[in-house]
């Protein structure tokens, strides 16, 4: 298993790996460590804060978000 999960609804900064998926951190205003989640739909890699749980955020990411 390769863990490249395809995360889906997320916004234009999410999606490009620029904000966190979980809680929308923008990293290019917030420094933040993060850690790869898996991919968007465009195949970008994204992103979540390591504060936010990334083994969470697997789960619900694309099914909870705002
Ligand atoms: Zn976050």
């Amino acid at each position: 298993m390769s863990g490249e999960a395809i995360i889906t609804g997320l916004n234009a900064l999410q999606a490009d790996g620029l904000a966190c998926v979980v809680c929308g951190a923008d990293y290019l205003r917030v420094r933040v460590p993060h850690v790869p989640l898996g991919r968007s739909v465009t195949s970008s890699q994204v992103f979540a804060c390591v504060g936010c749980c990334p083994d969470d955020a697997q789960r619900t990411a694309g099914g909870v978000l705002p």
